[in-house]
């Protein structure tokens, strides 16, 4: 991995705030509160004990955080779809964050679960989700996997190649599925609309690995309707991630329903999947549009599309990962070192080095993602410095919040927390440097208990099959 590109030495959107100190209510947790000292506490309990408790890093997620985003997501997805009189079932995209506890807090919530790989599937199956209620996504999955989810009868399979097609019924053709227990699957289709955060882009050509080009589909839903072992349910698109507004759904949702319009005609069609990607807060400048908004904007623009083409309206399904988790997480660090670089002529930052780095977030280094951050320990009424928070990691991109204003008194020993880490931090984290994975804390009530324990060195040292077993002394 290279440097960070060029950018400016500090961004655009970046406002020296009027206190350093702030919990910025849309980045936060709802739980996340300062005490009289100015500790943060989030879920009832204050840093100082997780520290002594759990060491840093840590990844702490708020549990009535995560079940009530769970209730109000489902709630505005079902309602908005119950004033079309048609029923809207949401995925949790588990690949955001998964473990047994968040599994067991979503499918508690109502939510059904997506998963793309064996491994998620084991572990949705062992937080008890009902496998008629996962669905099974991925454009490469192993026949051991397919073998895996049919045997368990995983609800849904997405298909993503031709391949696939065959592969999936000859599995299911080997356990006797046909009729009413064929296999369910959807078709993944690209509608060629790519949403990436703020901005969206309609293209007519693809080239990115998932799913099938619109006008390819037609010819997979034949074959798929062919073969007595599978049942197609419907189709599905997921067009990016971390997307604002309305409007890059409805326009996939339109060139969607000619397609869904389109295989009617060769038969029955119950499901519309129309993927995750919803944005949520990472800065005090993101203004992530109301769950609720959403979902009557993209209901309605699919019941739209439907009268005009005088079809019924589908059953529809939704996969949000990042909008359940994501805003529940916060990241606790201790911070190592200080020091002041001048990175231009008129701009000097402080670089505010941290216990974690790239391996517990990738993000910024994968994708350039923007993080705030606050000291967590205590708060200071110093002017605030402009800081640049980095990992431990040999790699000058490793960086955890690119660009924030910190006190300026920030030192070694102080708690800094970073909000907004639920989604797609502990599930890409890696042992890079041989820095073991932190623990998952769960908080909530006042309480606090690990989810998923910490790596040691010992684990790291435990798949290494060359160090010598100790053998007796012989002589
Ligand atoms: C990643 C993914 C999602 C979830 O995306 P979020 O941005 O986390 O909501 C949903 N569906 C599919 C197919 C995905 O790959």
């Amino acid at each position: 991995m290279s440097a960070v590109p060029d950018r400016p030495l500090v961004p655009e959107w970046l406002v020296a705030p009027r206190d350093a100190n702030e919990l910025v209510a849309s980045v936060w947790p709802e739980s996340a509160t300062r005490d009289a000292e100015g500790a943060l506490h989030i879920g009832g309990i204050g840093v100082a004990e997780l520290r002594e408790r759990f060491g840093t890093p840590l990844y702490v997620l708020d549990e009535d955080g995560v079940r009530a985003r769970a209730r109000r997501v489902r709630a505005a997805f079902e309602a908005a779809a119950a004033r079309h009189g048609i029923q809207a079932r949401v995925y949790y995209a588990s690949k955001a964050f998964l473990s047994t506890a968040v599994v067991r807090w979503v499918t508690e919530e109502g939510l059904a679960v997506d998963v793309a790989t064996g491994g998620e599937l084991a572990v949705a199956l062992a937080g008890g989700a009902e496998p008629a209620r996962i669905g099974l996504h991925g454009n490469n999955k192993s026949r051991a996997e397919l073998e895996r989810a049919v045997e368990i009868g995983v609800g849904t399979i997405v298909i993503d190649s031709v391949i696939e097609i065959e592969r999936v019924a000859e599995i299911a053709a080997a356990r006797g599925l046909v009729g009413d227990t064929a296999q369910k699957v959807l078709i993944r289709v690209n509608t060629g609309v790519h949403a990436e955060t703020h901005d969206f882009l309609a293209t007519a050509h693809e080239d990115q690995k998932f799913g099938f080009a619109l006008t390819d589909a037609p010819a997979v839903a034949r074959r798929i309707r062919e073969l007595p072992s599978l049942h197609l349910a419907g189709v599905h698109c997921h067009i990016g991630s971390q997307i604002f507004g309305t409007s890059g759904f409805a326009e996939s949702a339109a060139r969607l329903v000619d397609l869904y319009a389109d295989l009617r005609a060769g038969g029955e069609l119950a499901v519309l999947n129309l993927g995750g990607g919803f944005g949520i807060a990472y800065t005090s400048v993101d203004t992530p549009t109301a769950i609720e908004d959403l979902a009557d904007g993209i209901v309605d623009a699919v019941a739209r599309e439907c009268a005009a083409r005088d079809v019924p309206l589908p059953s529809l399904a939704f996969e949000p990962g990042r909008s359940i988790v994501g805003r529940a997480g916060v990241t606790l660090y201790e911070v190592g070192t200080v020091k002041p670089v001048r990175a231009s002529e008129d701009v000097t930052r402080l670089y505010v080095s941290v216990d974690g780095g790239m391996s517990d977030n990738a993000r910024p280094a994968l994708y350039g993602a923007q993080y705030s951050a606050r000291i967590a320990s205590r708060t200071s009424a110093a002017a605030p410095a402009l800081s640049r928070v980095v990992g431990r990691h040999c790699e000058s991109g490793d960086i955890v919040v690119d660009a924030e204003y910190l006190p300026g008194d920030v030192a070694p020993g102080d708690l800094l927390a970073v909000p907004a880490t639920g989604a797609y931090c502990f599930s890409l984290a890696s042992n890079y440097n041989y820095v073991p994975r932190p623990p998952v804390v769960a908080v909530a009530g006042g309480t606090a208990r690990v989810i998923v324990r910490g790596e040691t060195i010992d684990d790291l040292l435990a798949r290494d099959a060359g160090i010598p077993t100790p053998t007796e002394d012989t002589e």
